[in-house]
């Protein structure tokens, strides 16, 4: 009898098979769901910046990652397909709960990753949302009950994970920290170490950040295994 291999397991084996140092050119030639794919292309994104050709790929193998490069640099998307990709190679629903955690220092960038993720992950059916505070506890609270991914800044969901005893986060995939030097400068330390005691200790975390600082690397140690160290340095 013929063997129907279905995408998730092409791309399990093409993830596998896949060259990290092959710097890839085109989202197109990234080892991505169809489903990714058309929300890149309908975004109009074709070639990947230098940060995300080099984290993609090791994000796609499941690696943690410690990314800097400056603003403007692309980081974003370095994190956001991965997070797409992950959830949707394990057929995640509605069912499995929240399987990305986004944290970021305000509510404005907040807002801006959140739209990215809205634009490149049209076409998946995950539910997205952003924990920022603005609105009662409780309507965030009913809400979140319900989503795949959120994006969130440190202080309000804390609250939520001490408060919210409904807020199952067991399932947990993926942590990311974004702009974790700005994290570290706000003084948000401690309320990411508080989220993160909460999370499940078998999980991905990708940090990024627009420099590489001592405080950033007090960060990583306690947030991340083993990771790859990502950066892109600007030409002399
Ligand atoms: P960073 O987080 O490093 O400051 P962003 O992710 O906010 O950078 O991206 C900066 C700008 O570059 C945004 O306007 C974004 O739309 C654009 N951008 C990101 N990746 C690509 C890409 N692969 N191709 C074209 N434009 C991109
Ligand atoms: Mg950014």
């Amino acid at each position: 009898r013929k063997r129907v291999v279905d995408e998730h397991e092409q791309l399990v084996h093409a993830i596998a098979e896949l060259d990290v140092k092959a710097e890839i050119k085109d989202f197109s030639d990234l080892p991505i769901s169809a489903t990714t794919a058309k929300g890149l292309d309908a975004s109009h994104f074709k070639t990947l910046t230098d940060i995300q050709s080099k984290a993609v790929p090791l994000a796609l193998k499941g690696k943690d990652i410690l990314g800097a490069a400056k603003t403007g640099s692309g980081k974003t998307l370095a994190f956001l397909v991965p997070v797409l990709e992950n959830l949707y190679r394990q057929k995640w629903t509605e069912l499995d709960g929240l399987g990305a955690l986004i944290i970021s220092p305000t509510r404005e960038l907040a807002i801006q990753i959140f739209e990215v993720l809205r634009k490149i992950g049209r076409y998946h059916t995950f539910s997205a949302g952003l924990v920022i505070g603005g609105r009662s506890l409780q309507e965030e609270r009913e809400r979140m009950g319900r989503m795949n991914i959120l994006v969130c800044t440190p202080g309000r969901m804390l609250q939520h994970l001490d408060q919210t005893a409904a807020f199952e986060v067991d399932n947990l995939q993926m942590l990311v920290l974004d702009e974790a030097d700005r994290i570290m400068d706000m003084g948000f330390q401690t309320s990411v170490d508080a989220i993160v005691e909460h999370l499940p200790k078998e999980r991905q975390t990708m940090l990024f950040s627009a420099t590489q600082t001592k405080k950033v690397s007090d960060l990583a140690r306690l947030s991340l295994k083993d990771p790859e160290y990502v950066s892109v340095h600007e030409a002399a």
